[in-house]
């Protein structure tokens, strides 16, 4: 087995923000991770920083654990769970935050376990006009999609510059659009050019095309989500929406 998921073990650690399980190897850490932010220091906020409210014995300072930033209790209430930084509990969020870590638990949720599943793709690699069937799904450790067909193939996540999903079925009233493949630019470890794999839903395995339809969906949900930036070149999508 390859360098993909070689140490996963995973430690907890405590922070003044709350029980944390991460992996015991910094290298093997996902790369939708988000490290945990610094605190304002007390002293350099005598007010929310919301609603400008004056800290006093009864209005008390609360940070929020995404942002780091200090609030009143009213505007740093919630408790959101917050997997990107791998706080075993939610742990408390201000408004702004929140939001996003909804948005974040809901591809956690949903669209990660898709990925992790897996689906069937016709992929074509580089140039060539050959294309093989693979299974692609992505590393439990979210660092690589793994390609298994006749041969082993690996993409490193934070290698990944650009992600576009293919679509078909234009009608003139929009509606019926379907992702039907992907296209993928990354760089190879030691070559500073782009190679690009070409992924096609097949037509052959009907009763895979839903899961394959899904895997790109979720895929694509990294738009909604910007996980995906961060890592090498930022997420560019062309997906047309079906109402363009
Ligand atoms: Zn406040
Ligand atoms: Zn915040």
């Amino acid at each position: 087995m390859s360098g993909g998921e070689a140490c996963d073990g995973k430690k907890l650690v405590r922070s003044s923000s709350g029980l944390r399980m991460v992996p015991e190897h910094h290298a093997a850490r996902s790369p939708f991770g988000l490290d945990e932010p610094p605190w304002v220091p007390d002293k350099d906020c005598p007010r929310c920083m919301q609603c400008e409210t004056k800290f006093d014995f009864i209005t008390r300072k609360h940070h929020c654990r995404r942002c780091g930033k200090c609030f009143c209790d009213k505007c740093c209430s919630k408790k959101v769970p917050l997997s990107r930084m791998c706080f075993v509990d939610p742990v408390r969020q201000c408004a702004e935050c929140a939001l996003i870590s909804q948005k974040e638990t809901e591809f956690y949720d949903k669209q990660l376990k898709v990925l992790m599943n897996g689906a069937t793709f016709c992929v074509a690699r580089g140039t060539s006009e050959k294309s093989e069937m693979m299974v692609c799904r992505l590393s439990n450790n979210q660092r690589y999609l793994f390609l298994d067909g006749d041969s082993h193939y690996e993409i490193e996540i934070a290698q990944i510059s650009t992600v576009q999903i293919l679509t078909e079925g234009f009608t003139p009233g929009g509606g019926n659009t379907r992702a039907t493949g992907m296209l993928l630019q990354y760089k190879v470890p030691g070559s500073e050019e782009l190679t690009q794999i070409k992924f096609t839903a097949s037509e052959d395995f009907n009763s895979n095309k839903k899961l394959s339809a899904a895997w790109l969906a979720a895929m694509h949900k990294h738009n909604g989500t910007p996980i995906l930036i961060g890592t090498a070149g930022g997420y560019h999508d062309i997906y047309a929406a079906p109402n363009s």
